[in-house]
């Protein structure tokens, strides 16, 4: 029998669990039983599928500490491993887990964060243990043997046919001075893990205790002898958690419950616990993180909502009950209505499913709206966490989702640069405002320094600040809100002006008519036209795209791998009250070849400033050289 070697990131990891001394080694318990009760599920539900039904009852998880050989067996009649399942399901760690997750081990050199973060489930039995054995037996295969004393690998061995199942067993380290491993073995040590961690679990926890009885029939008028009798108890209630009473849950144990199940260290931020009755009734346990998955926003992204027959397991499949917007919400669904031998094809079809999709969707929906209207604060926690996936969901499937999702926006805006809702931001508008004004960029601060966003707010209107790639192509789908549309700063026509303003700039533009004309014609393969602008103050220039793609749609769809080529249609605007335009005027009338340099710079500049790349940087610097030796000859 050869010893093989673990998978190296599984190695590095075992290294860790073996050598730390972790703050919480009592979860190894836990995952155990976990990994138990799964095993049941498994079995319980083929059987199902074969219309070869077990009877549940006869399932059962058992505990069974030694002292004299210091071992702590766990076993169960669940659906075992067979010599393949052995060695790929205990051999690498977390396979269920992404390549995302090996990379953080091999990368990864603090160990308390790993072994929380990722629930490392079997492995974290080396936290207590030296050696561990696997003794397994899947029906209609040999039984197995697998075998390790740590990281230098593992054996794996056929063994005389053992009852349908696994059985654990752990040896557990030597005490030292920090850590008593010796009190795993002791029966009120664990009776008290099993009803902290798992006493939901549906399968009797069995474990044979000590009781002290009556020593046979007590005689009239004397007191009855005791004796200390070994008598086989279930440690756990069995009451599935979300089938209590919610006022007989602790805050403890509905956060113990979601770390156990959904992968997470950290409590979660919000718990949603409620029975629907209905057309079709069901108990949900929904629950918001308080931190972003490792990997949400990769598309891979499984997202975890099981779903429940009756108190039965059935499968994870948040893809099916939960919108692509609400995925980051993970928890469970138990309903009764459901056939439990269900597939995952006949799920998506299922006209039951449709309908706890809706309702979920809506319950979610509710609470959202209700922390964003009475606990603001979590709410903008919440939404720089999640708000993005909210943002997209407005955006996706052309824009089917948006009446859903339109009042849970939140952006930041210039009104104190904090959060508001579109809601929010309408009440504010002044009289006379018709829109809804926005402005691209990467930060706040660059937003505000943009030239188009001067005279807007001297204006005394309020801006939002659309920072992510995803806000402009959202709002593009949603075309207005409350009946008032969306305007760019730097899109199309602002009409900021009044009658007269505006008729003195025509008047103007009509006296400049040959300037306009001939910077137009130097930038004719650059822009459409070259105008006198009605948005900037102090700047001299800026760049606008016309209605339609804008200038910042541009970047975001040229900007991955795929060249979309996607070309916004834009204006160069001049301001006519800068100084700048001044000296266009008199270079045009003195020496009207200039122009062309000087409409190209300007060009390059407002691109620049709008955060785009120029073309040609040699030629603009060597432009901008030029006049300056120019300007003191
Ligand atoms: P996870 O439970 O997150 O998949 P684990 O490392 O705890 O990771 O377990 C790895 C795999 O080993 C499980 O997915 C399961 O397939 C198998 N396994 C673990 N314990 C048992 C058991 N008691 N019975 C059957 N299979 C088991």
């Amino acid at each position: 029998m050869s010893k093989k070697q673990f998978k190296s990131e599984s190695k590095r990891l075992l290294n860790m669990m073996i050598n730390s001394i972790y703050t919480n080694s009592d979860i190894f318990l836990r995952e155990l039983i976990s990994n138990a009760s799964d095993a049941l599920d498994k079995r319980y539900y083929m059987a199902l599928t074969n219309n070869a039904a077990i009877d549940r009852s006869t399932l059962k998880i058992t505990l069974t500490p030694n002292k004299e050989n210091r071992t702590l067996t766990i076993t169960d009649n669940g659906i075992g491993m067979d010599e393949k399942e052995l060695e790929s399901n205990l051999g690498t760690i977390a396979k269920s887990g992404s390549e995302d997750f090996k990379k953080q081990v091999e990368a990864n050199t603090s160990d308390v964060d790993i072994i929380g973060q990722f629930g490392v489930g079997f492995y974290s039995a080396f936290i207590v243990a030296d050696t561990i054995t696997v003794l397994s037996h899947k029906e209609g295969c040999d039984t197995y043997q697998w075998k390790s004393e740590g990281a230098d690998g593992y054996t794996i061995e056929k063994m005389d046919e053992a009852p349908i199942g696994t059985t654990i067993t752990l040896h557990l380290k030597a005490d030292t001075d920090e850590m008593n491993y010796s009190h795993y073995l002791e029966e009120y040590e664990i009776k008290s893990l099993v009803s902290k961690y798992s006493d939901y679990v549906r399968y009797p926890i069995q474990m044979e205790c000590e009781v002290s009885k009556p020593k046979g029939e007590p005689k009239e008028g004397e007191t009855p002898e005791y004796e200390t009798v070994k008598e086989m108890q279930t440690l756990n209630s069995m009451v599935p958690l979300w089938k209590k009473d919610k006022s007989d849950i602790t805050t403890e144990q509905y956060n113990e419950f979601y770390k156990d199940k959904f992968m997470d260290w950290q409590d979660p931020f919000k718990i949603y616990h409620y029975s629907v009755e209905g057309n079709v009734s069901y108990t949900a346990l929904l629950y918001i993180p308080s931190q972003v998955p490792y990997n949400f926003y990769n598309s891979d992204y499984q997202g975890s909502l099981q779903l429940y027959c009756k108190g039965v397991y059935i499968m994870d499949c948040a893809k099916d009950l939960l919108p692509d917007h609400f995925r980051f919400v993970k928890g469970l669904v138990d309903s009764d209505d459901l056939n439990l031998n269900i597939s995952r094809e006949l799920l998506q079809q299922d006209y039951q499913v449709k309908q706890l999709k809706t309702s979920l969707e809506k319950k979610i929906k509710r609470y959202l709206e209700d922390m964003l209207k009475n606990e603001r604060e979590d709410y903008e926690k919440f939404w720089d966490n999640f708000g993005l996936t909210i943002k997209y969901g407005v955006y996706a499937n052309y824009g089917a989702a948006k009446e859903t999702l339109q009042d849970l926006l939140l952006f930041k805006s210039t009104n104190n640069d904090g959060y508001t809702t579109l809601k929010e931001y309408v009440d504010r508008m002044k009289e006379d405002q018709k829109e809804i004004y926005y402005a691209c960029g990467p930060t706040i601060a660059a937003i505000k320094a943009l030239p188009q966003m001067e005279k807007i707010l001297e204006k005394g209107y309020e801006v939002l600040y659309f920072m992510d790639d995803v806000d402009e192509f959202a709002i593009m789908m949603m075309h207005n809100y409350a009946e008032k549309d969306f305007k760019s700063v730097n899109k199309g026509n602002l009409d900021l002006d009044s009658e007269e303003e505006k008729k003195a700039r025509e008047e103007l533009a009509h006296a400049n008519k040959g300037l306009l004309e001939k910077m137009s014609e130097a930038l004719k393969d650059k822009v459409k036209e070259v105008r006198l602008s009605d948005r900037l103050k102090s700047h001299p220039v800026c760049l606008v795209a016309e209605d339609g793609v804008s200038l910042e749609m541009e970047k975001v769809l040229n900007a991955g791998p795929v060249k979309n080529n996607v070309k916004a249609t834009t204006v160069l605007e001049i301001n006519p009250n800068h100084d700048l335009f001044k000296t266009l005027q008199k270079i045009f009338d003195s020496a009207p070849d200039q122009i062309n340099d000087y409409a190209d710079v300007l060009y390059d500049q407002a691109r620049l400033i709008d955060g785009l790349t120029i073309e040609d940087p040699v030629s603009y610097t060597n432009k901008i050289t030029e006049l300056m030796i120019k300007a003191n000859q």
